[in-house]
């Protein structure tokens, strides 16, 4: 059912315009009206009801550095640690160059690709095997970029855990980078949850990857059944979602329908090729955009309201920045 259809809050003097949003000024905005009206519902729904869901790879991390600097992937993070033997980088890229085409192929439809995606998943797990492999290893190359995370990246997951706001880090990634990278920037709070591909160990020697296996397509909140993190944020049904690829818009596909989904997606790459497929998939398209901002923007109005809730009144002073 849509938000036309539904039309269960009412406008009132607290209603914010999308107009009077100056961290959504530079977005792209397909359906502004219902933007606007998911928007009022997250403000009067307050912080309890919300959740983020969110990308890692060039979501959390930039796509684009100040420097000019490469981030990293999380799989490329691992691929750069030097114990690995010489046959596992050769196996890794012929299995790049084999399936890596059929995941972004524009004429595949995505039912077909899912068995090219957990053949890929599966080959890698196998090549990720039999050898030793020190964590440590993962952290040197890790702590390089703790500073690849988009700007205002420690205010937001601050703003998350000071709202008790969870927080799920979905990746189709490697877990153990993931969680390295937050770790070293200290922002792995307890109201983040990071699902992932993790490193697996038997009789000292790497075994592949725990399951369930994640990969691009079967990226959400479904493999999650049965996990406590469902049960822990089943109840909140104002979700953000955000993603630097179409499939991220996805993430949030396992829950509830009749959950409120603000989809932000991140587009950098080929802007002017992307940018239609990308309208049709994210409420807001932000481009080349390599900050925190409007999710933050957005978090602050939620705050605001309760705080407005909370005080009977105006609200203080220092939240009056918007
Ligand atoms: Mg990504």
């Amino acid at each position: 059912m849509g938000y036309d259809e539904k039309n269960e809050i009412q406008e009132n003097e607290n209603w914010i315009r999308i107009g009077d949003l100056k961290a959504l000024h530079g977005s792209r905005i397909l359906h502004p009206t219902r933007v606007e009206r998911i928007i009022n519902e997250f403000i009067q729904g307050g912080p309890e009801r919300m959740q983020m869901v969110s990308d890692f790879d060039f979501t959390i991390t930039k796509q684009r550095t100040d420097d000019g600097g490469k981030v990293l992937s999380s799989f490329g993070i691992f691929n750069a640690c030097k114990s690995l033997p010489d046959n596992f980088k050769a196996e890794t890229d012929k299995l790049y160059h084999i399936y890596r085409p059929i995941e972004i192929d524009p004429h595949m439809s995505k039912d077909e690709k899912v068995k090219y995606m957990i053949e890929w998943w599966t080959k890698s797990s196998e090549v990720t095997s039999g050898f030793p492999f020190d964590q440590t290893e993962i952290d040197d190359i890790a702590s390089k970029f703790k500073h690849a995370l988009r700007d205002r990246t420690h205010e937001l997951f601050e703003d998350l855990q000071r709202m008790q706001i969870p927080l799920l880090v979905f990746s189709a990634g490697l877990g153990n980078s993931v969680v390295s990278v937050l770790k070293q920037a200290d922002i792995m709070y307890p109201n983040v949850k990071v699902v992932s591909n993790f490193l697996q160990y038997r009789d000292g020697l790497l075994d592949g990857f725990q399951q369930p296996m994640i990969h691009t397509f079967n990226k959400n909140e479904t493999v999650l059944d049965g996990h406590e993190y469902y049960d822990l944020v089943h109840s909140r049904d104002h979700i953000i979602v955000m993603g630097d690829s179409l499939g991220d818009a996805d993430m949030a596909s396992g829950v509830p329908s009749s959950s409120h989904i603000l989809k932000i997606g991140f587009l950098f790459d080929h802007v002017e090729a992307n940018m239609e497929k990308y309208m049709n998939t994210f409420d807001i398209v932000l481009v080349d955009d390599q900050t925190m901002d409007v999710p933050r923007a957005l978090l602050e109005l939620i705050e605001k309201q309760k705080l407005k809730l909370k005080n009977g009144g105006s609200p203080p002073a220092q939240l009056s920045s918007l």
